[in-house]
C-alpha cells in the first residue's frame, strides 16, 4: 500500500510537523498517522492524534485514513490508560464555531486527574520543555 504524503501547503502547521518543518513532541508515529503533545496543554499529557494526509475535517479524508486514525487513537488511549490515568476526554472540534483553530483534522486526548474544569479560556500555559520530555518518555515506549 502506498504511504500517504502530507500536504506541501506550508500554511498548515500540522503538515509542517508531519514533514519535520516545525518542531513537535512526538510520542507515536506510523506510516499514516502521528501523535504529539499539544503545545498549550489543558492538562499534563494532552495529546493530538492526526492523519498524515491533510484534510480539514474527518469527513474530508478517505475512509482508510479514518480507520488508521481511529486505530492510532485507540493506541494512544491505551498508553494514557496504562501510563497516566484511566480518566480522559477525547474531542474532535470541527469548524470554527465548534472551536477548531487548526484546520487539519485531529483528535484531542486530554488526561484528567480529578482537577476542576480545565477547559476555561486563558488558563493554558505553553508546554514546558522539562515536562514535555518527561511525558514523551512515559508515553513513547511501546
Ligand atoms: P483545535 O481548537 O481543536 O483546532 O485545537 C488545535 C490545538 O492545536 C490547540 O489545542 C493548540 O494548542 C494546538 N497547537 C497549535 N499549534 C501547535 C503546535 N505547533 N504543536 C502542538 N500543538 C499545537
Ligand atoms: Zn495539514
Amino acid at each position: 500500500m502506498a504511504v500517504p504524503s502530507a500536504s506541501k501547503d506550508t500554511k498548515c502547521v500540522f503538515c509542517d510537523i508531519v514533514e519535520r518543518r516545525a518542531p513537535s513532541w512526538i510520542v507515536f508515529e506510523d506510516p499514516h498517522t502521528m501523535a504529539f503533545l499539544d503545545i498549550f496543554p489543558f492538562t499534563r499529557g494532552h495529546l493530538l492524534v492526526i492523519p498524515k494526509r491533510h484534510g480539514a475535517r474527518l469527513t474530508d479524508i478517505p475512509f482508510d485514513d479514518q480507520m488508521h486514525l481511529v486505530r492510532s487513537l485507540d493506541e494512544i488511549c491505551r498508553r494514557v490508560e496504562r501510563r497516566l490515568t484511566p480518566h480522559y476526554n477525547v474531542a474532535l472540534n470541527t469548524g470554527a464555531n465548534a472551536g477548531q483553530i487548526v484546520f487539519h483534522v485531529h483528535f484531542h486526548v486530554i488526561p484528567r486527574y480529578g482537577e476542576g474544569n480545565p477547559f476555561r479560556a486563558g488558563q493554558r500555559e505553553r508546554l514546558d520543555e522539562t515536562e514535555a520530555k518527561a511525558v514523551v518518555a512515559e508515553l513513547s515506549a511501546t
